[in-house]
């Protein structure tokens, strides 16, 4: 299919937060919806798009063992959060007239796929979106995690990151009316700056495989599409 797009194929990390709406906790329909919406246009204009979203609107490993929980039961809590919104995502979306797998780290027969990457790439190709569940499919790490390594898997273009700031700042610009926002920052910044755009294990991993990462917002409407057909929004994060 011709294409207007400069990528081929994405992935798209969503944090569980960005389901949650102005709720922040559990999943809102009508931000599933829009969601749904702006990954269709992504599709129509020829781009594959893997997913990966978060589980932090439901359960985080590090919040739930501060309370006293056993880490690693608090981990794959929160990797079964991340199934449940990507059901919810899927919903969403095939509503939508998007077809759409999940597939999941951890073997779930009857509920989703198990992870496979020649079978995920197949999928892509054929212009299913494919979402990625269960994280990595191991404690300690994060989805942010997970998204690096599946978009380093599947060789996409680059890593999408959505956050609720409009790019990566100096400081944080709910805070510091001084902040000012990156257009571009290299690996080594990142680590050096300490910016926390993500967790340490998935900046070295990008770095490692020299795959770009774009952190950007998605509460803004129509942002997906307009950097995906070139416009420069957010920060780029590259060698
Ligand atoms: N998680 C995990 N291994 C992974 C990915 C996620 O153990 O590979 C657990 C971890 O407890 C994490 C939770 O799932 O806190 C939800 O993921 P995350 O915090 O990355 O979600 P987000 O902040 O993006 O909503």
């Amino acid at each position: 299919k011709e294409s207007s797009s400069r990528y081929k194929r994405i992935l798209l990390k969503l944090s569980g937060e960005a389901l949650a709406g102005s709720k922040g906790f559990g999943i809102d329909p009508k931000v599933l919806d829009r969601m749904a919406l702006e990954i269709g246009q992504l599709v129509g204009i020829g781009v594959q798009v893997g997913l990966v979203i978060g589980g932090g609107n439901l359960f985080r490993g590090q919040e739930l063992s501060a309370a006293g929980l056993d880490r690693v039961t608090g981990d794959h809590m929160g990797m079964l959060a991340t199934v449940m919104n990507a059901l919810a995502m899927r919903d969403a979306l095939e509503r939508a007239n998007i077809r759409t797998r999940v597939m999941s780290a951890i073997p779930m027969s009857g509920i989703v796929e198990h992870y496979d990457r020649r079978t995920a790439v197949r999928y892509l190709n054929q212009s299913d979106v494919v979402i990625f569940s269960a994280g990595t499919g191991n404690p300690f790490f994060t989805t942010d995690s997970a998204a690096c390594l599946r978009g380093i898997e599947i060789d996409a273009d680059i890593v999408l990151k959505a956050t609720n700031v409009d790019g990566v700042y100096t400081a944080d610009p709910k805070k510091d009316p001084e902040a000012r926002k990156y257009d571009v920052l290299t690996y080594s910044e990142v680590l050096d700056k300490q910016l926390g755009v993500m967790d340490l294990t998935a900046i070295c991993l990008v770095r490692d495989q020299n795959m770009p990462v774009r952190v950007f917002d998605m509460n803004q409407h129509g942002s997906l599409v307009r950097l995906v057909v070139g416009e420069n929004e957010g920060t780029l994060i590259v060698e």
